[in-house]
């Protein structure tokens, strides 16, 4: 349920105060030794969101190209360690105004840091909490990372919002994905490797409250990590121009309202390459199986290899096992992989089947690719895989 909200701090004299919108009107209240700041309207958004604050920090400022306000806080004597922290957030903004073609809709956004937060970060529309040293510590690429995801959830988790927990990922996953990501190349062309114990898990949730604490402790690398890779799969199978497209038109049709995953597929459903599966067979299995497939591949003859999948049985977990199990897929995939016979041939995009023997020919340079997949190459004629 989203609302627009007005808010007034009553404060102490000497103190400022924060909220998500810009403020509008300080007056005096009636206490002694208090005001009252008023702020504007907020844009409609999900009460999650709200943020206050009353503090005596100061700030540095700059302004996005297209003339938002940028304030990072903190204590007088640490004021010349938001240097680094202000850069990164101007130069978020004004990528992912680029990237998503929707202007940031406040005219200010704060960053705030705030000891012993219990996460590294929080997107509050407008003001960002941040746990101290992930805004103002001294390792630079974690508070690049931190700051750009942040960022990246004004859009994707603000003006969009999940409207259950079940499609958290939908959240994190985007703004994981463009944390450091190579499309954007906000500061650095790199892309974050996914964590292998993220992968044994589903990325969408039960919908139901009480099991959504038993998910808890796995939530996090979960839906960020194995989120984000997903998309990053999607966009490699539809390509990156596709992918931006529908990213884009997501964001603007569902602007200020609340999604879930049916309505995230839809914008990407017509991209699909010719002999492909459709967007449901191909994303529903990862995102709603825990753990991740293996290719196996099989010496068949001189010139050819057979491919094969099942599931990867690393550790498995019986609660998530049974809670999780799909007798409809029974642990197998729709596996794009990204194949390529030559050195100097284009790589193409083949797909193994759930329950398919693939024969694809193989030389001394053949090469397979799929970041998500794990590759058992012993009996085949494969130097390396991956
Ligand atoms: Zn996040």
């Amino acid at each position: 349920m989203k609302a627009i909200w007005i808010v007034e701090i009553t404060h102490p004299v000497g103190s400022v105060a924060l909220s998500n919108a810009p403020e509008k009107q300080i007056v005096y209240s009636s206490l002694e030794n208090f005001k009252t700041t008023k702020f504007n309207e907020t844009p409609i958004m999900s009460p999650y969101q709200l943020a206050i604050i009353i503090s005596n920090y100061k700030y540095t400022s700059g302004y996005s190209d297209s003339g938002t306000l940028v304030r990072v806080f903190a204590p007088s004597s640490q004021l010349n360690k938001t240097s680094h922290a202000l850069q990164v957030a101007i130069k978020a903004l004004n990528k992912f105004e680029i990237i998503f073609d929707i202007n940031y809709p406040l005219s200010k956004l704060d960053l705030f840091p705030v000891t012993q937060f219990p996460a590294s970060a929080m997107e509050n529309w407008g003001l960002i909490i941040f746990e101290e040293l992930s805004l103002l510590g001294k390792n630079l690429k974690s508070v690049e990372e931190v700051v750009i995801h942040e960022v990246a959830h004004q859009w994707f988790g603000n003006l969009v919002t999940m409207d259950w927990y079940a499609d958290f990922w939908l959240n994190e996953g985007f703004a994981t994905l463009y944390e450091t990501d190579s499309e954007n190349q906000i500061l650095h062309d790199y892309y974050k490797s996914y964590a292998e114990h993220a992968l044994e898990s589903p990325i969408r949730y039960i919908n139901t409250r009480n099991l959504w604490s038993k998910f808890t402790l796995q939530k996090d690398v979960t839906v960020y990590v194995k989120g984000s890779s997903v998309l990053n799969m999607l966009r490699k199978v539809i390509g990156t121009w596709r992918f931006r497209k529908g990213v884009r038109r997501y964001l603007k049709d569902n602007a200020y309202k609340s999604v879930n995953t049916q309505i995230l597929k839809k914008y990407f459903a017509d991209s699909m390459p010719e002999n492909s599966p459709n967007i449901d067979d191909f994303l529903d299995p990862w995102l709603e199986q825990i753990g991740h497939p293996v290719v196996i591949v099989k010496h068949f003859n001189k010139t050819h290899n057979i491919l094969s999948q099942q599931r990867f049985d690393n550790h498995k977990l019986d609660f998530y096992d049974q809670t999780f199990a799909k007798p409809k897929w029974n642990y197998t995939w729709y596996i794009p992989l990204w194949y390529k016979n030559d050195v100097k041939e284009k790589e193409q995009l083949i797909w193994l089947k759930p329950g398919e023997l693939k024969l694809i020919e193989v030389t001394e340079t053949t090469t397979i690719k799929n970041p998500l997949c794990r590759f058992d190459s012993t009996e085949s004629n494969f130097k390396s895989l991956n």
